[in-house]
């Protein structure tokens, strides 16, 4: 649980996609109570169905004491027994009621329910007249009225049973088509309920994924750009391209690694970005069996340039230099602002021989042709060039600084304005020449 706790406390991730659950949690809810409510009323409806089909209970035993009323003057006439006008009596007041408690508005609300109420009960009254009828007559047995009469009164009780049927047959009919039109509401809402609770979540959840995709995303971009940049990798860039906060998150973090790579006064790569570059230089060479030379620039007699025109056009005539440079340069050169007066070209995948061919163009467009500062003066520059290669005079990167800083040293030395490789034994020259 602890560990589930840490989890969310530390992703961002997890804490969107657990706040996208809780805020679709009263969707769903939603969705299940409209559920549960409208089974409920679908339940009320039947319940409806149920409690019609009870009001058929005194049609059918209305229509059963009809067919017993049928009896008595059937016995009476075969047996002549006086008390069967007691049971139709008796019968005869129990119909009534029925009829009339059936009658009632409450009772059929339905205009073809009561015409069948009514259908039957005059039948019943015939068949009513008709039996008390043959209940009077003194000695039925042999009588050819009296049987001619039961034909007529049988007939009548038939008519009632039959009619009080077809009332039986329309109420279950009735109840058949509302049980039919419960159920097809049922489905249909159903069908709708979980139409629009599917729409709903699959809204809810492709507007939470762009969300998160639009958060998440570039927050990652962030992080990686930021863990580059921690790392020293100042050369990395976070790509954002959007002009929301993170996008503006994301050009100052750019700008702040520029300024990170660059030097600030020429523009080219400072000298924390020249070690990083040289390393990965050399780890490629040595992978790959490359050679890569390193070449040390140095301005001639620059101090005198500060000293006669000042330091601002002492800079000036150094950013210019240094356009020179860049100009003459190769496009996977990397050139970059050792410090003072002092610029470094890295030369990837390139021997001594390719090296000088650049340095020579270098120094040349250098001295050949005057600099012109911002401030107007015009100064006759030249600059000394050290060439150092890896890995024929350097094993390391510090050595092969050394080398190039070496070789520099004796350009100076045998008189400036040139450009000089490193040779073994330099350094020991260099050594006894220095007090
Ligand atoms: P040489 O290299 O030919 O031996 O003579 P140098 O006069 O150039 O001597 P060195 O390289 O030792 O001196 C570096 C001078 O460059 C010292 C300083 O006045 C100047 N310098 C270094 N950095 C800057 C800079 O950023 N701006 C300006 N204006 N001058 C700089
Ligand atoms: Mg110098
Ligand atoms: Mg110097």
């Amino acid at each position: 649980m602890t560990r589930i706790v840490d989890h969310i406390k530390t992703s961002l991730r997890l804490r969107m996609t657990l706040g996208m659950g809780v805020m679709l949690l009263p969707l769903i809810i939603l969705g299940v109570g409209s559920f549960v409510a409208s089974q409920s009323m679908i339940n009320a409806l039947e319940q409806v169905v149920r409690t019609e089909a009870e009001e058929l209970r005194p049609v059918t035993e209305l229509q059963k004491l009809i067919l017993q009323a049928g009896m008595p003057p059937n016995d009476y006439i075969i047996l002549g027994d006086r008390s069967e006008r007691v049971l139709f009596g008796y019968l005869v007041r129990e119909i009534d009621a029925r009829f009339k408690s059936l009658s009632a508005p409450a009772a059929f609300g339905e205009e073809k329910e009561r015409k069948f109420i009514e259908a039957a009960g005059a039948e019943w009254e015939k068949a009513r007249i008709m039996g008390m009828g043959i209940l009077a007559i003194p000695h039925p047995g042999g009588n050819a009225t009296a049987a001619s009469r039961m034909k007529v009164f049988d007939a009548h009780i038939g008519h009632a049973s039959d009619i009080l049927n077809l009332l039986y047959d329309e109420v279950l009919h009735e109840i058949d088509k509302q049980r039919a039109h419960a159920r097809s509401v049922q489905w249909n809402e159903t069908v709708f309920l979980i139409a629009v609770f599917t729409g709903a979540l699959v809204v809810a959840l492709v507007a939470g994924f762009l969300l998160s995709r639009s958060i998440i995303l570039p927050i990652r971009a962030l992080q990686d750009g930021v863990f580059r940049f921690g790392q020293g990798d100042n050369s990395f860039r976070v790509v954002l391209d959007r002009n929301d906060e993170f996008g503006r998150l994301a050009k100052t973090l750019n700008s702040m690694a520029e300024r990170l790579e660059y030097d600030g006064l020429t523009g080219v790569y400072n000298r924390q970005e020249f070690h990083r570059k040289l390393k990965n230089e050399l780890d490629r060479s040595l992978r790959y069996g490359h050679t890569c030379t390193l070449l040390m620039v140095d301005l001639d007699h620059f101090k005198q340039v500060n000293d006669t025109y000042g330091h601002l056009c002492g800079d000036d005539a150094l950013r210019a230099v240094t356009m020179r440079l860049l100009k003459d340069v190769r496009n996977f050169d990397s050139v970059a602002r050792y410090g003072g007066e002092e610029l470094v070209i890295i030369m990837p995948e390139t021997g001594t021989a390719g090296a000088r061919a650049v340095a020579e163009r270098i120094r040349e467009s250098v001295s050949t042709r005057p600099i012109t500062t911002t401030r107007g003066a015009i100064l006759d520059l030249t600059i000394s060039i050290g060439m150092a290669a890896f890995p024929a005079d350097a094993r390391s990167e510090d050595d092969l600084i050394a080398a190039a800083d070496q070789a520099l040293y004796t350009a100076k030395q045998q008189g400036r304005n040139r450009v000089v490789a490193f040779e073994p034994g330099m350094d020991a020259v260099r050594r006894k020449g220095e007090p």
